[in-house]
């Protein structure tokens, strides 16, 4: 996962990319104490470990918006073409998993990575 911090010199949130997912197993594989560069103004920082923090990835947002707007389309076109045929009880149900599995998808990717940076958040290591 990503995990992030300020640069206390220019206030540029710099990105790290760990397979770590708490702060315990970060310290762990680099010490309590790590030096930083900034990617902006290129200042090497001492950041003990407490002080980096994981955010939500934007990427699975958007990963997760598009299933769902893709599943919204096809329930969409089930829909229609459910009242074209008039199949009402084979429509609705292909309308229902058409449009409750994205928003199924969706809650899971977006429940798991809250999940994943609240760990990695909540979890201090002893100093
Ligand atoms: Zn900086």
């Amino acid at each position: 996962m990503n995990i992030y911090y300020k640069c206390p010199n220019c206030n540029t949130e710099n990105r790290l990319k760990t397979d770590a997912t708490t702060r315990v197993e970060f310290a762990m594989k680099k010490g309590n104490v790590t030096d930083l560069e900034c990617c902006q103004c290129h200042q090497t920082t001492s950041f003990k470990v407490n002080r980096l923090y994981a955010k939500e990835s934007k990427l699975i947002s958007i990963l997760a918006g598009i299933i769902f707007i893709i599943g919204t389309a096809i329930g969409l076109y089930f829909l229609m073409k459910m009242i074209s045929e008039m199949k009402f009880v084979m429509g609705i149900f292909l309308v229902a998993t058409g449009l409750l599995a994205p928003i199924w998808i969706f809650n899971i990717l977006n429940k798991e990575e809250r999940t994943r940076v609240k760990t990695f958040n909540q979890t201090y290591v002893k100093e």
